[in-house]
């Protein structure tokens, strides 16, 4: 693993990625290429806390970078995990070296675990092949031969299948998401299968609920590590404010609840440490506790950030006002908060 500094030397100018449709797949590449993706995967030496460590580190200078390599570092340990021999012999390699992209788009899945709603994509088994149908409403690193993770459901037994597809497959068209309120360079946008024609390479070879609890420990403490990364610059900037003297108590007390959820996140992160030693079972409570929490507290701290900075921090190009609109995003990153308020309060209930 290089050093930190390295990653985030490549990080593009966050105004930028912050308004513009540009695309953030050069970085990805160069910065996957130079290995900073790798820790905490099956290969690596390395654990999953580097990665932790370099979400946070590119979360606290842009927030559209360190999103768009949770997602793609994510969709390559789906594959490392749990690809089919083909997935892992032939896209793995190509996933590593950056020079193919990863997008997890799992929002659908989660809400259909949940019960909020049916699973809206759906496959059919016809002359040994899958066929898929539906819609990802969201997904992000959405180029051309992107390799895309997501889960479907057959409509008559209600099985759920987890696959794999690549953006250029017949049957697939992507629609652009423009003029979002921030992570403009996201390459967002919603995918529609029509006809999606699928061989057994493409599907992931692990049971849905397996595939959930041993991956959303791991995605949820990376997604956390984003917000984290994005407070402890709101924090940074507040502190140093010319007008941050009438919130010194409660820049205090924001500072100590930050310290608390970087205190826990550590714990979550040392605790995933051994991937094959843990339970194929696990508790995701906590994990979801530290998101939701991570998530508040970046809100609550980039208000108290444009309050202390004042009137020039709400000029769209400056990076106070870039902070407060990406704050804003962990509110309907899935799992958005909504769903996480829902499940924690479930969960709870049934302790
Ligand atoms: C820029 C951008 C990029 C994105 N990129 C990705 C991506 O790469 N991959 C990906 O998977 N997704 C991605 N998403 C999608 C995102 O993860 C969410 O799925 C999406 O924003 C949720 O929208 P929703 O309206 O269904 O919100 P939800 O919060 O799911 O639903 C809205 C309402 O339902 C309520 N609700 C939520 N859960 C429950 C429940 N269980 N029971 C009852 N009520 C509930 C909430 O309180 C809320 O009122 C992206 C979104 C954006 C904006």
């Amino acid at each position: 693993m290089s050093n930190l500094a390295t990653a985030l030397d490549l990080v593009p100018d966050s105004s930028t990625t912050d308004t513009q449709p540009e695309n953030l797949r050069e970085f990805l590449s160069e910065l996957t290429a130079a290995g900073f993706i790798d820790a905490g995967l099956s290969q690596s030496s390395a654990p999953i806390a580097k990665s932790g460590e370099l979400i946070h580190e590119l979360a606290s200078k842009c927030l559209s970078s360190a999103f768009v390599t949770w997602s793609h570092r994510m969709t390559s340990e789906y594959i490392d995990r749990f690809g089919s021999p083909f997935l892992r012999e032939q896209r793995l390699p190509q996933l590593l070296a950056g020079e193919r992209i990863g997008s997890t788009a799992l929002a659908t899945a989660l809400a259909d675990r949940s019960g909020k709603e049916l699973l809206p994509i759906t496959f059919e088994r016809v002359d040994g092949q899958y066929l898929i149908n539906g819609v990802i409403p969201w997904a992000s690193n959405l180029y051309s031969d992107t390799l895309v993770v997501f889960a479907a459901r057959e409509p008559n037994t209600q099985e759920r299948k987890l696959f794999a597809t690549e953006l250029s497959f017949a049957g697939i068209s992507v629609k652009p998401a423009e003029g979002l309120l921030a992570l403009n360079a996201t390459a967002s946008g919603t995918v529609k299968f029509e006809g999606l024609q699928l061989s057994e390479d493409y599907v992931l070879d692990v049971v849905v609920d397996e595939f959930f609890s041993r991956m959303r420990p791991r995605f949820l403490l990376l997604q956390s590590a984003f917000c984290l990364g994005l407070t402890s610059a709101s924090l940074e900037s507040a502190k140093s404010a010319n007008g941050a003297g009438p919130f010194a108590t409660e820049l205090e007390d924001l500072q100590e609840q930050f310290d608390d959820l970087i205190s826990r996140w550590e714990a979550l992160l040392q605790k995933q440490e051994d991937f094959a030693s843990l339970p194929a079972t696990q508790d995701p409570l906590p994990y979801l506790e530290l998101r939701l929490a991570a998530a508040v507290l970046a809100q609550a701290v980039s208000r108290v950030e444009l309050a202390s900075v004042g009137g020039r921090g709400y000029f769209v190009a400056n990076p106070t006002s870039r902070r407060v609109r990406e704050s804003l995003f962990l509110s309907v990153q899935a799992p958005t908060e909504g769903s996480l308020r829902w499940e924690i309060s479930q969960l709870k209930s049934l302790a």
